[in-house]
């Protein structure tokens, strides 16, 4: 049996709520995932979908991007998904950057919006979205 995908799930206050969506509607997927997640993100995923397995670690300004980006270098990270908000300044914003670095460095899919993310899942397994049209 193949191991499971290995996936990271960041996204910045506005963007949960689409987070929180594209989890919902590909929740089946996502269960086959060892997934870890930026505090906050993560909670807000494990409310929607409590059956998920996931490690919630720091909140992302509280250096949970860095972990995440530690967990890449260490080759425990098969892919990324990170909802950014590109509109709204960030405390943290060299983490962010420090992260997609070692994203790049060690060639980790990185899906920074949701129509990339959905490319990635169905690459790895994932069904394509249902309701994308519709929002
Ligand atoms: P959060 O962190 O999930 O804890 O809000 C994400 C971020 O802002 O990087």
């Amino acid at each position: 049996m193949a191991s499971p995908y290995r996936l990271a799930l960041i996204a910045h206050d506005e963007k949960k709520d689409d987070m929180v969506a594209f989890a919902r509607e590909h929740a089946d997927f996502l269960a086959s995932c060892d997934i870890v997640a930026t505090g906050t993100t993560g909670q807000r995923v494990l409310d929607a979908c409590p059956d998920l397995k996931i490690t919630r670690l720091k909140s992302g300004p509280l250096g949970g991007d860095q972990q995440i980006g530690a967990l890449i270098a260490e080759g425990r990270i098969d892919g990324v998904i990170f909802f950014v908000d590109p509109l709204t300044p960030m405390p943290h914003d060299v983490d962010v950057k420090a992260l997609m670095r070692l994203a790049i460095v060690y060639d980790i899919p990185l899906a920074l919006n949701h129509a990339t993310a959905e490319i990635m899942l169905n690459e790895n397994g994932g069904q394509p979205s249902q309701t994308r049209d519709a929002r």
